[in-house]
């Protein structure tokens, strides 16, 4: 259903505006979660919900509920849509901003226009999504949804041993408000890819079907220390060279499986000395699928390889899990709702899973939902370079709106 037009000048002043919250000489932003900047941008956003007439509720964990009632306030659950306003240490101005303002433009645009909804909608703004201070990221819509007890999140500590609990408390990041207890009709984010997919196809928009899940293996690779020198070259029991021949394995294991990754991002040699034959390699392989069929398919390809190559090279091994999550996926009818909304409006469009984590993820669990993403520079996200253009941003803000009119029309 086309609603009227949002106007994505306005949503571009927002974004900047809220860009010079925790602003890096770079042109990037720092609101690290549980903040006084986090905190600072959380009250720009209240003060542009209030102006738009919403009505304010933030929950114990720090989500926030911007409420633009509907004709049938209380009889219908709500439909949602937001993302996060907390970023990356080194964080750039649209990885979460961006589903936040785009969610407040579609409820700016009906209250110029004097459209109501018959259910109401809230724009939310979920606690400390990136996980990069505090290490469990979207923990505020897990607590929402029952993912992670508050309990547990308030006993998490940043790298200086502060607590979560009492950060949120002394940034003022928590309400009042009880968790969860809101049922809510969908829920829908609108986020720029981090990845250059779009970009590369020239789509506007892309329809985000899921969520890739994740495997993250911890290997560690036994030989025998040596001397560089006296020890011949046969014979030698190189765990390291073992380790290169996993990172290239895996590599090559994943080309050949359509939409999967694996990667070997982190590696401890012991001794680590330059005339020292290396007798044990750690490392972290990271296997993503978004099938959970294909994705136990390339974990069992990928060790059962390894582990015949190190064999092979005399070299001991042993395997741990370090933690994973499935592959989820989104709401047939909001991904449909999505892709016809751009159709409808002459945008390019494709489906596509997201490589990154978000709210989203975790809402998937409680209610319908879906994800838009728009295109991002060169794919770059998490850095200051981050960019999208105004032309995106609005498509991206029109698309949901449509969306929301559509879902309201059709429950
Ligand atoms: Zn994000």
């Amino acid at each position: 259903m086309r609603g009227p037009a949002a106007d994505g000048d306005r949503l571009w002043r927002s974004l900047m505006d809220m860009a010079l919250v925790g602003a890096t000489p770079d042109g990037g932003c720092r609101r690290e979660a549980l903040t006084a900047e986090d905190r600072a941008g959380r009250d720009v956003f209240v003060r542009w919900a209030e102006e738009a007439g919403c009505d304010v509720t933030i929950d114990v964990a720090g989500n926030i509920f911007a409420r633009w009632a509907g004709d049938g306030e209380g009889a219908a659950p709500a439909l949602a849509a937001g993302s996060h306003l907390d970023t990356q240490p080194n964080g750039g101005r649209f990885d979460g901003v961006f589903g936040v303002l785009a969610a407040l433009e579609a409820v700016r645009t009906l209250r110029d226009h004097g459209v109501r909804t018959r259910a109401p909608l809230d724009v939310v703004v979920w606690a400390n999504e990136e996980g990069a201070r505090f290490p469990w990221s979207c923990s505020g819509s897990a607590c929402f949804t029952g993912a992670l007890a508050l309990d547990e999140a308030r006993e998490l500590r940043d790298a200086a041993g502060l607590r979560y609990g009492d950060e949120l408390v002394r940034n003022g990041i928590a309400g009042d408000a009880p968790l969860g207890g809101r049922p809510l009709a969908a829920y829908l984010e609108a986020h720029i890819e981090q990845g250059p997919v779009l970009e590369r196809h020239h789509t506007t928009i892309g329809v985000v079907t899921g969520i890739q899940g994740y495997r993250w293996w911890e290997l560690v690779i036994e030989g025998v220390d040596a001397h560089a020198g006296p020890t011949p070259m046969e014979g030698r029991r190189d765990a390291l060279l073992g380790a290169a021949a996993v990172v290239q394995l895996a590599n090559r294991l994943a080309l050949s499986v359509p939409n999967a990754r694996a990667t070997v991002g982190e590696l401890d040699v012991h001794p680590n000395a330059h005339s020292v034959v290396p007798g044990r390699v750690r490392l972290v392989l990271d296997l993503r699928h978004p099938d959970l069929e294909a994705l136990d398919h390339l974990q069992a390809t990928v060790r059962a390889e390894c582990e015949r190559v190190l064999s092979e090279a005399g070299l001991g091994f042993g395997w741990r899990s370090l933690y994973g999550r499935p592959p989820i996926p989104f709401d047939g009818r909001c991904c449909a709702a999505l892709e016809a909304a751009a159709r409808s409006r002459g945008y390019t469009c494709e489906r596509l899973y997201s490589g990154a984590g978000h709210d989203a993820g975790f809402l998937a669990a409680a209610t319908p939902t879906a994800m838009l993403f728009i295109p991002c520079e060169n794919g770059i996200s998490h850095n200051p370079a981050e960019s999208a253009t105004p032309e995106h941003v609005s498509a991206g803000a029109q698309v949901l709106l449509d969306t929301l009119l559509e879902l309201d029309h059709a429950s």
